[in-house]
């Protein structure tokens, strides 16, 4: 089977330049866009060269000029969207209302995966405020994908392991605890946790894959799967020291997340 000619948008961001390696690892035609908005952002352009010499095409539009952005789809048949979606870092996942726009002008698109990559959206409904504005986006999207009958797939990642593992789930670190670590409720709710670089080698495995159409794709490894105590235990294992558990009970995180910034809100709710 051909493979397909695939475009990455947010190709430059933290899991968008995964997206990038994966497809070209696997040995797809992958073109990046390359938005003139990123002005005299010196980091972007070199890694945007960086995926050039590894045999990326970059494709220059913004997400602002329909006709240039309706031409760039038109050159590949799957587009993969990594728009940014943390508060804490930018959020936009939004902007990719112009995505679909031109995906169905441009009416050749084979698949369209929009940026998911976490929970399943349809599945958050009991979110809490103010995080579930991510959730509610996503479902945005996916109405706007579904109303112009865009061939798609989500893809539902769970927790990233860079912003969950290290840091043994602790908030506001991405580094491990030393003396004493937080325990959330009993600890003993289970988790998925995903390597961003699987995230991205399964999510391109999918495009071509007809299974995999209309539909939801859910990564979870069984190894994967742990719970906190678990981890912790993993880590304790490994690094050869007992930490202090200090039980956080559920009203307990609910009140300490009051009064913080939105990120932190979004984030950890
Ligand atoms: P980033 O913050 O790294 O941003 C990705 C890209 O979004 C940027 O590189 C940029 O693309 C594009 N972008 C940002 N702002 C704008 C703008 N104003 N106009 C046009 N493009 C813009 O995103 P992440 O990689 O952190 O997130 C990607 C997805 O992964 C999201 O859906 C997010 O919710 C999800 N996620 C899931 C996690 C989990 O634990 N499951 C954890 C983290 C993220 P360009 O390269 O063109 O500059």
């Amino acid at each position: 089977m051909e493979k397909s000619r695939v475009l990455v948008v947010g190709g430059t961001g933290y899991l968008g330049r995964r997206m990038v390696k994966a497809s070209l690892a696997q040995g797809h035609e992958t073109c990046v866009l390359m938005r003139p908005e990123i002005g005299l952002d010196i980091d972007k352009l070199q890694m945007l060269l960086s995926f050039k010499a590894q045999g990326a095409r970059l494709l220059e539009a913004s997400l602002d000029n329909h006709r240039g952005l309706v031409a760039a789809v038109k050159q590949v048949d799957v587009v993969v969207s990594a728009m940014s979606g943390v508060h804490f870092r930018s959020h936009n996942l939004l902007l990719q209302l112009k995505l679909v726009e031109a995906i169905k002008e441009a009416g050749n698109v084979k698949r369209f995966l929009p940026s998911e990559f976490g929970m399943n959206p349809a599945r958050m409904g009991h979110a809490l405020e103010p995080g579930r504005v991510s959730f509610d986006e996503k479902m945005e999207i996916r109405k706007a994908i579904e109303e112009a009958n865009i061939p798609h797939t989500y893809i539902s990642a769970n927790c990233f392991a860079a912003y969950f593992v290290p840091n043994l789930c602790q908030m506001r670190t991405l580094l491990p605890p030393k003396e004493e670590v937080h325990v959330y409720g009993d600890g003993n709710v289970k988790a998925i946790f995903m390597d961003e670089d699987d995230v991205a080698a399964y999510t391109i495995r999918c495009i071509d894959d007809p299974r995999a159409l209309n539909k939801t794709i859910y990564l979870r490894p069984e190894e994967n799967i742990l719970s906190q105590n678990e981890l912790i235990a993993k880590w304790e294992k490994l690094s050869g020291k007992v930490l202090e558990k200090i039980p956080i009970p559920s009203e307990e995180f609910l009140a300490s997340i009051k009064g913080t910034d939105l990120a932190n809100q979004v984030g950890i709710g």
